[in-house]
């Protein structure tokens, strides 16, 4: 897998949450580091990514795409905190 920044998953967090997601705030369940989504470590595989703690290395979310549906597992943050629009 190709490691980058947690701005490449921009783009699909864009598609399954209608705000933007690099500056929302996650929580890592294990060391309870506080990151922005664009501050993550990301792995690209063919069927989507693997978000990880820069801090632990703990996996924060699962990303996958089969078809036209999204697979979603974010059990490695305890909070994501989102800014809204307003
Ligand atoms: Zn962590």
């Amino acid at each position: 897998m190709q490691k980058l920044d947690g701005n490449v998953a921009a783009g699909i967090l864009r598609d399954v949450f209608a705000f933007e997601m690099t500056t929302a705030e996650g929580t890592c369940d294990h060391c309870g580091a506080q990151h922005q989504v664009g501050e993550l470590s990301v792995y690209m595989h063919g069927m989507g990514m693997v978000v990880r703690c820069p801090d632990c290395a703990t996996m924060l979310m699962r990303i996958a795409r089969i078809q036209d549906q999204y697979w979603l597992d974010m059990r490695g943050i305890s909070v994501l905190r989102i800014k809204s629009a307003q």
